[in-house]
Parts: C-alpha cells; sequence; structure tokens
C-alpha cells in the first residue's frame, strides 16, 4: 500500500504514475492554473514581501562589492546575464526533429559571482538576512550605516560566535558555506550522499565543516535541522521551509525584467514568456516563479522540469500529497547525475503555495540532460552542470504537448510564433575542468 492505495488504484486514478514510476520522461500541465493575481495576494499577505528582499540586497553591496571584488562590476550586486541561444535553438530543432516557432534565450545563472549557482540568490540573500538581524540587535548596525563595516573585526568577532549549519545535494551548501565563512560565521554544511567530492573539498578550503552522510538530501537536511535545535547560537537554513531563502530567489525576476526590457525585447498577452526552471526541492524555482508571477502577470508561464529519477515536485502536486509523499514511496530511487535536483521529497510549503502559478512539469533523463549539456557548449560555448540543462527541452515539450494546454491558455499559433522561451540555466560556474571535460565527453558520445 502506498499512503492508502494500492499501486493498480493509484494509476488508475493518477494515469501519469504510471509513465513516472517507469522512469519515461513525460510531462503533465496544470489544468487549473489560477490568475497571476493570487501571487499578488499571497505576496500581501506574507511580509516580508520579494520588494523588501530587494531593497536588503541593496543595503548590503558595499559590503559584497567589498568581501568580493568579482562584484566591483555590477556594484556588489549579485546577478547574471541574460542572452540570446539561437544557435541553440537551431540545434535543438534538429535535435528533436520538429519546428521551433519563438525565441530561444538563456538566463546564465551558472555566471552568477560567487557561488556560480542559483543558490547564490536565496542562499546568500538568507546569511545576509541573518547577519543584518544580529548586527542590528547587537548595535553594530544602525538604519543608514554603510555595510562595508561588516567586513571588519567587530563584526567578525560578533559573528564567530554564531553558526550557520545547512542541509544540501552541493550548491546550496557552497552558497551558504562561502557566504557564512567569509562573514566570519562558523559554518557547517550537511551534505547529502549526491554530492560530488570537489564541492565538499572547495568548502573545506573556505573553513568550513563539512559533515557527509550516506543518505539523500532530506536525510542530510534532518540530521542538520536536529543538531541545530538544541543550539541558541545556530542558525539552520531551512531549504525545505524558508520563507526568506524564497524571497532571495524572487528578487531574480524584476532584475530579468530590466534585462528584458533593455534586450528589447517585449513580454505582453501577445507576446508570451516560458520560463523553464529545474526543480529539486522547489525553493530555487519556486521563488522564482512567484517573483515572475509579480513582474509579469498572466504574461509568464513558469514550467518546472525534474530528473526522470527525482520527479518529487510533480509528484507532490499531482497526488496532492506534498512533503507527504517521496519519489521512493512509489519505487522511484531518486538517483540522478543532476546532483542538484536529487531530492526525492519535495517542500510542502513551495508545492502548496506555488501549485496553481505552474502551467506543467516535466521530466528529463540523465542521458538527456549529458546531451544538452553538449549542445550547449557546442553551439553556444555555455558551461553547465547537468541539472542547469533540465529546462532545455522545454521549448519543445511546449510546442509539441498534447493535453491541450496550449489551446486551454489561448496559445494559439500566432502568439507561439511570437513566444519568447527562456531556459533558466541554473549553475555550472563552479565545476572543475576535469569534471567539466568528463561531462562533454560522456554528452559528445552520446550524441554520436
Ligand atoms: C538547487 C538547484 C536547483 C533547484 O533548486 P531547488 O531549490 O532545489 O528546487 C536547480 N539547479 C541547480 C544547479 C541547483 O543547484
Amino acid at each position: 500500500m502506498i499512503h492508502g492505495k494500492t499501486p493498480a488504484e493509484w494509476r488508475q486514478s493518477h494515469p501519469l504514475l504510471r509513465e513516472l514510476m517507469s522512469l519515461h520522461p513525460c510531462a503533465w500541465f496544470n489544468p487549473s492554473v489560477a490568475p497571476a493575481s493570487d501571487a499578488s495576494a499571497a505576496s500581501e499577505a506574507d511580509r516580508p514581501t520579494s520588494a523588501s528582499a530587494s531593497e536588503r540586497l541593496r543595503r548590503f553591496a558595499p559590503y559584497v562589492r567589498r568581501a568580493f571584488p568579482e562584484t566591483e562590476p555590477s556594484g556588489g550586486i549579485i546577478e547574471s546575464p541574460l542572452r540570446a541561444a539561437p544557435a541553440l535553438k537551431q540545434a535543438l530543432a534538429a535535435h528533436y526533429g520538429m519546428a521551433l516557432p519563438g525565441q530561444l534565450w538563456l538566463k546564465a545563472d551558472s555566471q552568477l559571482p560567487i557561488s556560480g549557482s542559483i543558490k547564490a540568490r536565496g542562499g546568500i540573500y538568507e546569511v545576509l538576512k541573518h547577519a543584518e538581524d544580529l548586527a542590528l540587535a547587537e548595535g553594530l548596525l544602525q538604519s543608514g550605516s554603510d555595510y562595508a563595516l561588516l567586513d571588519g573585526a567587530e563584526a567578525r568577532a560578533l559573528f564567530g560566535r554564531r553558526k550557520i549549519a545547512v542541509g544540501s545535494t552541493g550548491n546550496l551548501g557552497l552558497s551558504i558555506g562561502i557566504m557564512a565563512a567569509k562573514l566570519g560565521f562558523q559554518a557547517t554544511v550537511h551534505m547529502s550522499a549526491d554530492a560530488r567530492r570537489w564541492k565538499k573539498d572547495t568548502l573545506r578550503e573556505h573553513g568550513v565543516t563539512v559533515a557527509e552522510y550516506a543518505s539523500d538530501y532530506s536525510a542530510a537536511v534532518a540530521q542538520g535541522r536536529e543538531q541545530a535545535k538544541n543550539d541558541p547560537t545556530c542558525h539552520f537554513v531551512d531549504d525545505e521551509n524558508s520563507i526568506h531563502l524564497f524571497l532571495g530567489y524572487a528578487v531574480a525576476a524584476e532584475r530579468l525584467k530590466v534585462q528584458f526590457a533593455e534586450a528589447g525585447v517585449r513580454v505582453d498577452a501577445e507576446h508570451p514568456l516560458f520560463v523553464h526552471l529545474p526543480c529539486g526541492v522547489g525553493g530555487g524555482p519556486g521563488g522564482v516563479a512567484f517573483g515572475l508571477k509579480l513582474a509579469f502577470g498572466d504574461d509568464v508561464h513558469c514550467l518546472f522540469a525534474e530528473p526522470t529519477h527525482s520527479p518529487c515536485m510533480l509528484l507532490g502536486v499531482l497526488t496532492g500529497l506534498h512533503d507527504q509523499v517521496s519519489v521512493q514511496d512509489f519505487g522511484i530511487d531518486n538517483r540522478t547525475a543532476a546532483d542538484g535536483l536529487a531530492v526525492g521529497r519535495p517542500s510542502g510549503f513551495v508545492g502548496r503555495a506555488m501549485q496553481r502559478l505552474v502551467d506543467g512539469y516535466y521530466t528529463v533523463d540523465d542521458d538527456e540532460l549529458f546531451r544538452l549539456l553538449a549542445l550547449a557548449e557546442r553551439e553556444e560555448g555555455l558551461r553547465l552542470e547537468p541539472s542547469a540543462l533540465a529546462g532545455a527541452p522545454g521549448i519543445a515539450r511546449v510546442l509539441g504537448e498534447s493535453q491541450g494546454y496550449r489551446q486551454r491558455m489561448g496559445l494559439d499559433k500566432d502568439r507561439m510564433a511570437r513566444a519568447t522561451h527562456l531556459i533558466w540555466a541554473t549553475g555550472g560556474g563552479m565545476v572543475p575542468e576535469a569534471e567539466m571535460e568528463s561531462y562533454l565527453r560522456l554528452g559528445r558520445a552520446l550524441l554520436g
């Protein structure tokens, strides 16, 4: 029995589970998408909002600029480039053997400063928020202070008496660990078995304590949470439940809106925007999608992409069980080379908050991620980690769907021809050269 029903009953009530359990790439387009105004309503209910997160990041810019000189060109604002990907679009059309009307763009979070992945948004934001709370409480900062003073001995002494901990498959640990250690906190990262060796080594080089577990992400998080619970000096960054992480991610949307405007790309009802977001526990894509709905309203369509072996968000939303269900409950093993997405149980908070604001979900198998990784390098010179490619098939999945999604949403042929598809390329900037070469070799071999 699985949650009160036999596997046969589940397959009967949710026919898509058959495909999900047999690990075939599949897609599910949400039949009950709500208007974006639901997101504004939610944001008014939730204080603090993403606007206050954005202001907080501006206050910290003088510190970030000083502590991480690579952020000098952007004045201490941590942001990634937006770029067109016409060559990749053409290659995808050939690869999938179909016409792909519309434009293809790419948001290169792989090039985010400090930690080279989408986690440099939410993860770093939460550490900064915590540091600000402490510094204000201790009188080190007042309103109007120049936050550059946090790069000083007094601040480091204050933070040095405090701990920050997090459970991670790798990239969140890198962001939290590097930022926390830079401020002077005692940082511990609880890492799941999927975490790459080099990510652990990098953290140790930064003076971060790495606790290793033979189990998956959910178990590493549970361990970390347990250890932190009994220590009042320890702040645990809770990837499954944190509103701060979520809001840190959400800030991406207002930045993207400016970038699209500068690039002369229109987004409106006649020029819909499709954003393809790789999804692990859900905080990153959920937060970005939340921000996107506030920034672009009903003109943006968000889709979440997961590995065939770790489709936790799709499973949680489809069954309505959210964090009560894990992929393992349905016999799915949560083993994937996309280590950033190797999550078996989704965030219940994100699933419940976002389920009616996400247009659809699809799964991608690992071999395909590697093929796309090699294609993106060949066509656009991009160096991405496997997780970052999960959204790359999205344009073809949306244009090829036969579930009545486009029709239901009024996305007719003309609108699709004017549409923009955005691949959120979530990471890869810190992958060591030798590791990247082995990814590329595998991808090229699979492409044949
Ligand atoms: C963490 C991560 C994601 C997904 O973010 P979640 O918050 O876990 O859903 C996607 N891509 C990369 C590279 C990541 O590290």
